[in-house]
């Protein structure tokens, strides 16, 4: 097991942490912060890297490695996923822990960020032996987790039953009830209300308040780059929250798809849910996927993977608004194109920040051990993002930067003053 912060063999101008640590480097110039506070929020400060040996279904025996990143704690317990993922390396870790660090300060809620992971193919794992490997990751870091110390929940390949089986091995080796230790659990076992469609309702309500401060039409057109959990939600509750919308263009893995005179969003749903993608729907012509970042809507959703838009196809987008569900869609080059074009970007870590908020409501209930109902987990996930939306439009009024930017000047004032008043620096 490894915590020290050296850096590693695996940088290059792609690697995503290089990404994280050149636009935290952006904010900290602006904001003029002393050389050693830069050096602490530029790394994280405790990371775990450990090997997991699994019994395999034939008899054999197979070691996984495992990862930790507690980034930065200041603001409070370390909260983040963990990715199962056969490209997962101790950088890509670093990155979206950062990411989750600015995430929870830019939202204001008592937390550090975050992030852990497994080099797996999970597609190639059986039930038994994803519950070992689950079980495996579980033994090793249980002693660095608690409500009181950093909290994983389901993220990329993950879900809800590796996330109770992680918590019952939590409960095993501390011989103690401890339901907040992990977020995203099934209900029967302290999951909350409201957590599936979390991360879609945050990003629509941002669009919902930029609408209103940009004058875009709510009830416009939109589109939207990836239809699973975050997509389809986005699509459903852009109708519910916002009173309208034209659903122009749809993709996943099986194409891209438009229809002019707009997709009803619910038999999208019903029909992927039926065929397993969106190929075959009536009233669809196909469209490349660059044809679907390109298109002229009011809205555009990427709510698939990261680097989609970057400075080679960001001349071409035709939307008003982006709202980045995704994490890391845009390239830092994208961002400067699409500033100069008046494209109005909610980024990722406020965008997409519904998510986390209410994994901590989960967390919050699972220390009370007393559950909401559904309508006071929407009535205080609107509350967080319409004030979050508003700490970073006026950052982007007052400074004149782009909404990214603006957004990690708020969430990196936060962190640095925390990590001031505790006399770190
Ligand atoms: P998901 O696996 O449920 O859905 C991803 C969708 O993207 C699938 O429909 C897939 O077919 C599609 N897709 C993959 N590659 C594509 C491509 N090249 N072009 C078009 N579509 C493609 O994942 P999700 O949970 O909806 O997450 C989507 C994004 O949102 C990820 O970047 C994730 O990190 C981010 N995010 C999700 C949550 C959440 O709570 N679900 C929270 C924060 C961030």
């Amino acid at each position: 097991m490894s915590n020290s912060a050296e850096s590693t063999a695996e940088s290059s101008s792609a690697n995503p942490f290089k990404i994280a640590q050149r636009q935290f480097d952006q904010a900290a110039e602006m904001l003029e912060l002393e050389p050693a506070m830069r050096d602490l929020l530029r790394w994280p400060r405790r990371e775990y890297k450990f090997t997991i040996p699994v019994k395999m279904d034939n008899g054999d025996s197979r070691v996984f490695h495992g990862y930790r990143v507690q980034y930065n704690d200041a603001c409070g317990p370390t909260k983040g996923g963990l990715r199962w993922h056969p490209e997962e390396t101790l950088d890509t870790v670093r990155a979206l822990a950062a990411w989750m660090t600015w995430k929870t300060s830019v939202m204001e809620i008592p937390l550090g960020g975050g992030k852990g992971g497994v080099t797996c193919n999970p597609k190639e794992l059986s039930e038994g032996e994803q519950e070992r490997l689950a079980r495996g990751w579980m033994r090793v870091m249980a002693r660095q987790l608690g409500g009181d110390r950093d909290v994983p929940a389901p993220d990329v390949y993950t879900n809800p039953k590796i996330m109770a089986w992680m918590m019952d091995e939590y409960e095993v080796v501390t011989g103690r009830s401890h339901p907040a230790v992990i977020t995203g659990k099934p209900l029967v076992v302290g999951g909350s209300l409201g957590r599936e469609d979390a991360t879609a309702r945050g990003g629509v309500l941002c669009v919902r308040e930029a609408c209103q401060r940009t004058g875009i039409d709510p009830s416009g057109s939109y589109a939207i780059q990836g239809f699973g959990n975050a997509g389809q939600f986005a699509a459903l509750l852009h109708r519910e929250l916002l009173g309208g919308g034209k659903l122009l263009a749809v993709s996943d893995t099986s194409g891209a798809f438009y229809n002019p005179d707009g997709f009803d969003p619910e038999e999208l749903v019903e029909h992927k849910r039926r065929r397993g993608g969106l190929s075959g729907m009536s009233g669809a012509r196909e469209i490349s996927a660059g044809e679907l970042l390109a298109l002229e809507v009011d809205i555009l959703y990427p709510a698939a993977m990261e680097s989609v838009i970057t400075g080679a196809n960001a001349g071409e987008v035709r939307a008003r608004m982006i709202c980045e569900l995704a994490n890391g869609p845009t390239t830092p080059e994208a961002d400067e194109i699409l500033e100069a074009k008046g494209v109005h970007v909610i980024p990722d870590f406020l965008a997409n920040a519904g998510g986390v908020t209410v994994s901590y409501f989960e967390q919050v209930q699972g220390t009370y051990n007393y559950f909401w109902p559904l309508e006071k987990v929407h009535r205080e996930l609107e509350a967080h993002m319409v004030n979050a939306y508003a700490s970073v439009y006026r950052m982007h009024e007052e400074q004149k930067v782009h909404m990214r930017l603006a957004a990690y000047l708020v969430a990196v004032t936060r962190v640095a003053e925390a990590v001031r008043v505790r006399g770190w620096v």
